[in-house]
C-alpha cells in the first residue's frame, strides 16, 4: 500500500521503516556509524557522513514526515535546534510575527539568540486571527504559531492563520508539540512548516530530547536541509531509533492521553476548591469551536488555578501528590505535575505572567496513560485540606 493512502496508526507502525536488507531484521538498525565505505571516489551506497544524512535517522525523518502528510522531514538534536534551522533561513532584517503564549525557550532563542543578528520578533496575542495582520509590513517573512500554548492552552486558528500568510506570502511554521498529528496536521490547513519537540509526545517515554521540521515544498526541505547540515544541530542514531520506537504507539498512547485528560479535566471543573480549568474540550473554552474543527480531540495538558489564588494552594498540591511527579517536560507516559509561576515561566517578571493568564495558584498537568481511577484518587488525596 502507498503510504500516503495509509491511515494514521498504519502509518505509525508502518511509514519510513522496512526490514533491514542486510540481515531481514525487522527493527530499523541503530547505524551508530559516523561514515561510510566508498568503493571508489565518489561511490557510495547512498549515504557518505552522518552529520548530512545516516540511515536511522532517514527512516525517521520520512516516518514523521508521513504522520505529519508532508514530503520531507528532518530531526535536530532537540525541539530548539529544530526552531534554530527554520530562524537560520531569513536574514538581517527580516521580521516575524509570533504567538505571545509561547514556549519559554522558544521565546528565549528570538530574543536572546536571533535579535542581535538583526532579525525582528513581534509577540502578538493570535486567539483572534486579525490581530496577525496589524503586525505584518514588507519586511515579514514568517508566521510562528504555538497551538495549543502552554501552560494556558490557547487555541489559534491555523487555517484562518495560514489563509493571511498566503495572502502576503509570508511562510507559516507551526510548532505541533502539544496536539502530535495524532490530534492535527497544520500543514493540511495551509502551513508551510511544521515543528516538534520530538522530547515530548513523539518519543512519548522520557527518554530522550529531540527535534524535527516536515514541509511538503521541496524549496523549503532544501534549504532546511541545507542549515542542517550547515549546522549540524542533528539527531544521533540511538536518539532516532528511540524515537522510532515510541512513534510506533502514538496513536495508542494519545488516544488514552486524551480519555485521561478528559476524565481529569470533568473531575477538577467539579471541585469546589479550583477555581478555572483551561482544556480546549470544555465548550465554555474561549475557542472550543476552533479546536473542535482543527483538532480530532482535545489532548491530555490541563492547567488549574485555585479559588483565593494563592500560592501555597499549588505548592501543596505539588508535594502531596504520588502517582503524578513533579517535575518540567511533558507527553511521556508518566503523569507529570508542574507550577509555572515558579517552575516553567519563572523568568517572567510577575505583572507579565499574569496578563497572560499565568497565576500563582496555576498548575499544569501533562495527563499520562495509567488509570484514570488512581489519578483521580491522587489528585483527590492531594486536594483534601
Ligand atoms: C519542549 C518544547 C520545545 C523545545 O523542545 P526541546 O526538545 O526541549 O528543545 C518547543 N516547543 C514546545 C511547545 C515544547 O513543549
Amino acid at each position: 500500500m502507498e503510504e500516503k493512502q495509509m491511515k494514521f496508526a498504519t502509518k505509525a507502525i508502518h511509514a519510513g521503516v522496512h526490514p533491514d536488507e542486510a540481515t531481514g531484521a525487522i527493527m530499523t538498525p541503530i547505524y551508530q556509524t559516523s561514515t561510510f565505505v566508498q568503493s571508489e571516489v565518489g561511490v557510495n551506497k547512498g549515504y557518505a557522513y552522518s552529520r548530512t544524512s545516516n540511515p536511522t535517522r532517514d527512516a525517521l525523518e520520512k516516518s514523521i514526515a508521513a504522520l505529519e502528510n508532508g514530503n520531507y522531514g528532518a530531526c535536530f538534536g532537540s525541539g530548539l535546534a529544530a526552531i534554530d534551522c527554520i530562524i537560520k533561513m531569513l536574514n538581517p532584517g527580516d521580521e516575524v510575527v509570533s504567538t505571545n503564549d509561547l514556549y519559554g525557550g522558544t521565546y528565549r532563542l528570538f530574543k536572546t539568540i536571533f535579535e542581535k543578528y538583526g532579525i525582528k520578533f513581534h509577540f502578538v496575542g493570535m486567539d483572534n486571527a486579525d490581530n496577525i495582520e496589524v503586525y505584518i509590513n514588507k519586511n515579514t517573512r514568517l508566521i510562528w504559531v504555538e497551538t495549543p500554548t502552554n501552560p494556558m492552552m490557547n487555541i489559534i486558528d491555523i487555517a484562518a492563520t495560514a489563509k493571511i500568510a498566503k495572502k502576503h506570502s509570508i511562510m507559516l511554521a507551526v510548532d505541533n508539540t502539544f496536539a502530535t498529528p495524532y490530534l492535527q496536521t497544520p500543514l493540511d490547513l495551509g502551513a508551510d512548516i511544521v515543528m516538534h519537540s520530538a522530547t515530548k509526545y513523539l518519543g512519548g517515554h522520557s527518554d530522550v530530547v529531540m527535534g524535527a521540521l516536515v514541509c511538503k515544498d521541496e524549496q523549503i526541505a532544501k534549504e532546511i536541509y541545507r542549515i542542517q547540515n550547515s549546522s549540524g544541530a542533528i539527531a544521533g542514531p540511538m536518539d532516532s531509533f528511540l524515537v522510532l520506537r515510541g512513534i510506533k504507539t502514538l496513536h495508542l498512547r494519545m488516544q488514552r492521553h486524551c480519555e485521561n485528560g478528559k476524565l481529569i479535566a470533568e473531575y477538577l471543573a467539579h471541585h469546589p476548591r479550583i477555581d478555572k480549568v483551561y482544556w480546549p474540550g470544555f465548550e465554555s473554552h474561549p475557542n472550543h469551536e476552533i479546536a473542535a474543527r482543527q483538532m480530532n480531540d482535545f489532548g491530555g495538558m490541563i492547567s488549574f488555578s485555585f479559588k483565593g489564588n494563592d500560592i501555597q494552594d499549588a505548592l501543596n498540591v505539588v508535594q502531596k501528590v504520588s502517582v503524578f511527579t513533579l517535575a518540567e517536560s511533558l507527553g511521556g507516559v508518566e503523569s507529570l505535575i508542574g507550577h509555572p509561576a515558579t517552575m516553567t515561566h519563572a523568568a517572567i517578571p510577575k505583572e507579565d505572567r499574569e496578563k497572560i493568564g499565568v497565576v500563582d495558584s496555576l498548575i499544569r498537568l501533562s495527563v499520562g496513560v495509567e488509570d484514570a481511577k488512581d489519578l483521580i484518587e491522587d489528585l483527590e488525596q492531594a486536594l483534601k485540606i
